[in-house]
């Protein structure tokens, strides 16, 4: 099932999420319906807590992207990144902050474990693209926004943007579910 995506600035998206401690129905749903929500959105990744769910598990497709045609969608259920290495930017985009891109530096190569949608234990490394959305991804999981990485000036000049998104004026292909200021505003209406 699609469901909407949370956007900025959702209080949601700023909580640390809850670890998952067991497999059941629900979670392999909940697994279901993130991966669909993402291909549906045309996302590469996509966390728990964009869909209003604050539980400790994010999905990531690389499959789309050149050089990674043959990959398939990546679950990772309590991810902790245990090493990291080297420095890269890259401009990353968000589902939850539509039309934002901006640069931002990350480790190039990561170390992690995680539990895979069997709850079998993993530990992998990743560099390029894949330790770029996995960082981003985990970092939803810990309740930050990439832009928290940009410079004072350079989220400044986001301000407008942030704003209009925080009043639920956002235009997209996908689903959203703006923040509940914006809910108040329209009822006004
Ligand atoms: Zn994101």
């Amino acid at each position: 099932m699609i469901l909407p995506i949370y956007t900025y600035d959702q209080p949601v998206l700023r909580r640390e999420t809850k670890l998952i401690d067991g497999d059941s129905a629900e979670i392999q749903k909940l697994i279901d319906d993130m991966i669909e929500t993402m291909h549906n959105a045309l996302g590469i990744g996509l966390a728990a807590n964009q869909i209003g769910k604050s539980l400790a598990v994010t999905v990531v497709d690389l499959s789309d992207m050149k050089g990674y045609e043959e990959t398939t969608p990546l679950v990772l259920i309590n991810p902790v990144i245990t090493g990291s290495n080297g420095e890269s930017v890259y401009e990353e985009g968000c589902l939850s902050l539509p039309d934002i891109r901006e640069e931002v530096v990350r480790p190039s190569e990561i170390g992690l474990t995680f539990l895979d949608r069997n709850f079998k234990q993993v530990e992998m490394e990743a560099d390029r693209l894949l330790s770029r959305v996995i960082q981003h991804e985990i970092d939803h999981l810990h309740g930050k926004y990439f832009i928290e990485y940009l410079s004072a000036f350079k989220q400044s000049l986001l301000k407008g943007k942030l704003g209009r998104m925080k009043r639920g004026d956002v235009d997209t292909d996908y689903p959203v579910a703006p923040p509940p200021a914006a809910k108040k505003t329209a009822k006004k209406k």
